[in-house]
């Protein structure tokens, strides 16, 4: 019989993020793989020869002997159909043609990578937070789609404030963050750099982390995307951790709230969201001194819930706290995937039919 989930293209599957997105895809109810595209080293190999497969269980999920194709768009377009959905794991350099040359052709392209993060056409989405933002594609001039989520710092960092900003509004926000390896990619960062160290990150990784947040808890207008206008200031941190990125927030709001009641609307935030990646509860709250850490938490909720801790009065900002994500699941595959799902359920994938 038949598959008759929908298929989804993994554009750069031979990396951290694409492989993440293989193994969730393996076991989803909606969606799964359909084709595989990567550079030319990989292109017209099997799968299995042209990826290091880094996850645990099982090596390929599946897909294994599927023939990686190249990531151009006339040849995905003839590898794949005239109509696809992508999930996009690509650099940013190389996802800033391929993926809206795939838009331009019809596809619905959701992207991890930052190149139209900050592009006030494309929607910059966490379902939880922001699914409204999802009606800039019906502004957008192609006659596929282009989503993105966010970097996997803005992530936790925007869902723990989300609640507080909705009930006292942020003024500012100072934060810095503790970041895992696998958060670069593999083989990512040098051993030298890494091992028994702490390494500010020398990229964009701070601009991404401070700008993120204001636009995804902005609101819809009729020009765009307005910011939400909290000041924001970001450190970013490589750490030697494998999974799971740290943030710690200092946070000002425009009126003044307790630890205990920002702990109380992080721990009874509710979306309301039904879509089969999304955890529920969405935000958890530790109380424990020592938590979150990334070893006991970033596989909360399937590596997709946050986990809030340390919520307490700051003498300098009024508020502070950590939170926690799993970078390559809630930051970056499963953030995708969440995305693709909320498209499905608003009918963005009818267009697929044309
Ligand atoms: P990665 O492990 O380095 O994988 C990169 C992928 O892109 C590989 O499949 C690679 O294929 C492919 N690729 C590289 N150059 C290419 C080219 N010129 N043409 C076509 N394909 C090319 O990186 P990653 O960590 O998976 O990250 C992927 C994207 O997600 C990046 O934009 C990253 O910023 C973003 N992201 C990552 C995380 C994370 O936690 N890792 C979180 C959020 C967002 P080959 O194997 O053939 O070279």
């Amino acid at each position: 019989m038949s598959d008759p989930r929908i298929p989804i293209v993994i554009l750069g599957a031979t990396g951290m993020v694409g492989q993440r997105a293989i193994q969730l895809l393996a076991e989803h109810p909606w969606f799964r793989v359909g084709a595989l595209a990567a550079s030319s080293r990989s292109a017209g190999r099997p799968y299995r020869e042209a990826c290091r497969w880094n996850l645990d269980g099982e090596p390929y999920a599946g897909v294994g002997d599927l023939p990686v194709l190249p990531c151009e768009a006339s040849a995905l377009v003839r590898g794949a159909g005239a109509r696809a959905l992508a999930l996009s794991a690509l650099p940013s350099d190389v996802a800033r043609t391929v993926e809206v040359a795939l838009a331009e052709a019809g596809w619905v392209v959701v992207s991890n990578a930052s190149a139209f993060r900050a592009d006030p056409r494309v929607p910059l989405v966490i379902p939880e937070v922001n699914a409204d933002h999802l009606r800039l594609i019906d502004r957008q001039p192609w006659p596929g789609a282009l989503v993105t989520n966010p970097n996997c710092t803005s992530t936790p960092l925007t869902l723990a404030l989300a609640p507080i900003h909705r009930e006292v509004g942020l003024e500012a926000v100072c934060a810095a963050s503790y970041q895992a390896v696998s958060g670069a990619g593999y083989p990512g960062e040098s051993a030298w750099d890494l091992l028994a160290n702490v390494r500010p990150h020398p990229g964009d990784e701070e601009q991404k982390m401070a700008a993120e947040p204001k636009r995804m808890l902005g609101t819809l207008g009729q020009n765009g995307i307005v910011q939400a206008s909290f000041s924001m200031s970001a450190r970013c941190v490589r750490v030697p951790v494998v999974d799971g990125h740290l943030v710690a927030a200092q946070v000002r709001t425009r009126s003044t709230i307790t630890p205990e009641r920002a702990a109380s609307l992080i721990r009874s935030f509710d979306p309301g969201l039904d879509l089969p990646s999304a955890p529920r509860p969405t935000l958890l709250v530790d109380d424990r001194r020592d938590r979150p850490q990334p070893r006991l938490d970033a596989s909360a909720g399937r590596g997709m819930a946050v986990t809030v801790g340390r919520i307490e009065p700051c003498e300098v900002m009024g508020l502070k706290l950590f939170c926690l994500a799993h970078n390559t699941l809630r930051g970056a595959a499963g953030a995708a995937l969440l995305n693709a799902e909320l498209l499905r359920s608003e009918g963005y994938l009818e267009r697929l039919k044309g």
